[in-house]
């Protein structure tokens, strides 16, 4: 269940959207963390470089120059610390300090040693950030060369803190837009996904109710789009499974009503034979006759049910057969049997993908028709024609033909349209399941002046 769960649209569209959050939130953090901070450097950077261009520029050799630059100018003394050594190289020179600085010193361990984290920026070993300006001025003294070394520091701490609780704020808001965010676009995605969780649940409850099943339809809903769709096409296969399951409870009943009719007669003449036939002996030959037709009867049945079924199942082998040899051979087999005139037109050398053997079960099962359903005397017409894509094989009669309604129907299993000549209605069944088999396809055609034509074409060979 909590698999299910996790593995649900809604929870892999918000996994999507939560890790696009993070990238997000990272690379915008990271840009603006960089640029507040190389500004608020930058600025700091400038203002120590005017300090120490403002130092030497009034060079600064005794204690009177430094006391009259110091006062005269409006130092930071908090953040900017300024030491100034006159004649460094002597080593005899003085050393001034601005306000604050020896305690910045003294307290931060600023070194000219410590790591260099970025152009002037350094850290102390007091952990203590800052940014450094080192100069030496050289000037002509009369005796010597003399020089003044000026060190002008910066705290940074303040930038730090800054750059801190702007972390913090974007880490924060990035936080609530993460929890808002997902829990909005869950919210999103199930909506979303509530049409095809809809469709399943009816789907299930359709499954469960066999009673319904049968005739169920699932709901169409408006949105989204691929939902509607998807249950259009769902009610689409549903209506063909309901037809096919039909079609075959139609099929077993049709079949047992016709078994079970040759069965009550037949157990009927039995019963009148066992009951009088001492008495009148003479009823036993006609009860016999019937009873020898109808078993008859109800064998072909059988057979053709057999046939049905096993034309159903069975994937036939194809091969490269030559039609117009194998319809001669059939026709000229099974033309003394025919009490019919037979005329062959055939094309020579068409060949197509079939199986022989049905070809032959299709050809004498339309010939029977062709001869059963046609008058005598008339003549039959067997052909076969190539239109470069199908071989197409044809009967034709001239019988009482079939109306436009029943051209379809008359290959439905046990239909039939006239009672009076004997037959089982699945002659045409089994002959369209073979064409089906064989990849080909049936149709029939009004002859002309009467009568029908049954067009067969199969797949030519490549
Ligand atoms: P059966 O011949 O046993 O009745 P079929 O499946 O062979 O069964 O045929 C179904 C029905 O189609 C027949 O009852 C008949 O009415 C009609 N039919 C078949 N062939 C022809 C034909 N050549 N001419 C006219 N009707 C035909």
């Amino acid at each position: 269940m909590t698999k299910k769960l996790f593995n649900s649209s809604a929870a892999r569209i918000t996994r999507v959207y939560a890790l696009m959050l993070v990238i997000v939130t990272l690379l915008t953090s990271a840009a603006v963390i960089s640029y507040a901070g190389a500004n608020l450097i930058h600025v700091r950077q400038e203002a120590t470089e005017s300090t120490m261009k403002g130092l030497k520029r009034s060079f600064i050799g005794d204690r009177s120059m430094w006391n009259w630059w110091r006062f005269s100018r409006a130092n930071d003394t908090k953040n900017t610390f300024i030491r100034v050594i006159t004649n460094p190289v002597h080593k005899k020179g003085q050393t001034f300090y601005s306000k604050n600085a020896q305690r910045f010193l003294k307290k931060s361990k600023a070194k000219p040693s410590d790591p260099l984290l970025l152009g002037h920026i350094a850290r102390s070993k007091n952990n203590v950030y800052y940014y450094h300006l080192k100069s030496v001025t050289k000037q002509d003294v009369k005796e010597n060369e003399t020089g003044v070394q000026y060190d002008v520091w910066l705290r940074l701490d303040d930038v730090i803190d800054l750059m801190g609780k702007i972390v913090a704020t974007i880490l924060g808001i990035a936080l609530l837009s993460f929890i808002i965010g997902t829990a909005l676009i869950y919210w999103v995605a199930k909506r979303l996904n509530r049409p095809l969780v809809q469709l399943t649940r009816s789907s299930k409850i359709h499954t469960k109710d066999v009673e319904t099943a049968g005739t169920a339809q699932l709901p169409v809903p408006k949105t989204p789009q691929e939902v509607h769709d998807l249950s259009i096409e769902f009610n689409h296969l549903l209506a063909s499974l309901n037809q096919r399951s039909e079609a075959d409870r139609q099929f077993v009943s049709n079949a047992s009503h016709e078994l079970r009719t040759p069965i009550a007669g037949i157990r009927g003449h039995v019963e009148m034979i066992k009951r009088h036939g001492d008495e009148h002996p003479e009823i036993i030959p006609t009860s016999l006759d019937f009873i020898d037709k109808e078993s008859k009867r109800m064998q072909t049945m059988i057979e053709n049910l057999l046939k049905l079924s096993r034309a159903s199942q069975r994937s036939l082998a194809l091969s490269d057969v030559d039609l117009s040899e194998t319809v001669t051979g059939i026709v000229e087999r099974y033309r003394d049997g025919l009490k019919r005139p037979i005329e062959l037109a055939i094309t020579p050398d068409v060949k197509a993908r079939t199986n022989a053997d049905s070809v032959q079960q299709i050809l004498v099962s339309l010939l029977d028709n062709a001869q059963k359903y046609s008058p005598t005397g008339s003549d039959i017409k067997v052909g076969l024609t190539s239109d470069g894509q199908y071989a197409i094989m044809t009967v034709a009669d001239q019988g009482r033909g079939i109306t436009d309604n029943q051209k379809t129907k008359v290959f439905d299993r046990f239909y039939r349209v006239d009672q009076e000549i004997p037959g089982n209605g699945l002659g045409l069944a089994i002959v369209k399941q073979l064409v089906v088999s064989n990849h080909g396809q049936i149709k029939i055609v009004d002859n002309a002046p009467q009568g029908s034509i049954f067009q067969v074409s199969f797949p030519i060979s490549m």
